[in-house]
């Protein structure tokens, strides 16, 4: 069926077990993040096997279906006071800042019958979660009050909102207050967790501070990019997800649309450039599946000139290849076309 996202699990072990091994080298250990892929679990078993410290993702539903591994499963994204019950059912750890929270994940693990593990997440400069570093001592204080609560560690997160590079600076900040807690406290902190996929340049840097003991890679691991820069690392395979689409019509049209011009699916007046007759081909799926900005055809001589919610529009005019109705094109993806093509339901995903 199609559109299918192919998926090469020998690949994605690859990637796993070359980032897990450059961190061990530097002494740290890491969470796989599975949230671009909606946790498939067929497709989580190959970063299992690539040989993860733990599995990670900012939903309860993914971590649930990832109970079938014998790892650790950390929510990333703070839990929402309806579902606390199920964050201490299917994660080990979680990730905290609300001290309202924390005290309701307690309830929930004292009636379970459980300890239930916390990070708490420090925010030093991005803007989105996390408490403020002077904010440790009465947050700290009263986590350890809570006796089914453990205070497993610390973290932060860089580069998604605020767009912040993790440097020696925040990083640094992170493990000295690490150390304090540790040492006022006498806390047996186990994780300080220093990032995700940005953070990843600091190692070939030799620049990551000391005291960091985790990452978290996400895009790192499923596209072979690291996010700081944005600059594809050496080693690692960028095509572990492939789209596949199908032509449904190819023909030879103008390039420029004819009659008065008004809005487009979307109420945006399109503009058009004239390049005479075109070749052109559509394909099966569409803004409903994917945003086109996020797919590179993988003949460099085709161009994606748009879509709608169902049809996407290439012009195959330059391509040395003799398409036909019927045949696949295939695209690569980024971060954010893998994130709707994992998700919509309408595209078929083929891990093999
Ligand atoms: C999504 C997420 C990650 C993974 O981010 P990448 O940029 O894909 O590596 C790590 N940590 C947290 C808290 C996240 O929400």
């Amino acid at each position: 069926m199609y559109p299918k996202l192919v998926i090469d699990k020998q690949k994605l072990q690859e990637n796993t077990a070359n980032i897990a091994k450059t961190c061990k080298d530097h002494g740290i250990n890491i969470m796989s993040v599975t949230k671009s892929f909606c946790a498939i679990p067929e497709v989580a078993d190959a970063i299992v096997k690539g040989g993860t410290d733990m599995l990670a993702d900012s939903r309860v539903q993914n971590l649930k279906k990832l109970s079938v591994f014998n790892v650790p499963r950390v929510l990333l994204r703070l839990p929402m006071a309806h579902e606390v019950e199920e964050v201490v059912k299917y994660a080990d750890i979680s990730f905290n800042s609300e001290l309202s929270t924390i005290k309701a994940l307690n309830e929930a693990a004292k009636a379970q019958g459980k300890k239930h593990s916390i990070v708490l997440m420090f925010d030093l400069g991005d803007l989105r979660e996390g408490i403020l570093p002077e904010q440790m001592p009465t947050h700290v204080e009263e986590i350890l009050s809570l006796e089914n609560i453990v205070l497993y560690g610390v973290g932060v997160n860089l580069t998604c909102y605020g767009g912040v590079i993790p440097d020696e600076n925040n990083l640094g900040e992170l493990a000295a207050i690490a150390d304090r807690i540790r040492n006022e406290y006498k806390v047996d902190l186990k994780m300080v967790t220093g990032g995700n996929s940005s953070s990843y340049y600091l190692l070939g840097e030799k620049r990551m501070p000391k005291g960091i003991t985790n990452l978290r890679p996400g895009e790192l691991l499923v596209l072979g990019r690291e996010t700081a820069y944005g600059n594809i690392v050496e080693g690692l395979h960028t095509d572990v997800f492939t789209l596949n689409a199908q032509i449904i019509e190819l023909k030879t049209k103008d390039s420029l649309p004819k009659g008065n011009i008004g809005m487009d699916a979307f109420g945006n007046k399109p503009v058009f450039t004239d390049k005479g007759k075109m070749v052109r081909a559509i394909v099966g799926i569409g803004r409903q599946d994917v945003n086109p900005s996020g797919l590179t055809p993988y003949d460099d001589k085709i161009e994606i000139i748009g879509a709608s919610s169902d049809h996407m529009i290439i012009d195959i005019t330059h391509s040395g290849q003799e398409y036909k109705v019927g045949d696949i094109l295939t695209f690569n993806v980024d971060y954010g076309a893998l994130l709707q093509l994992t998700t919509s339901e309408y595209v078929e995903k083929e891990a093999k």
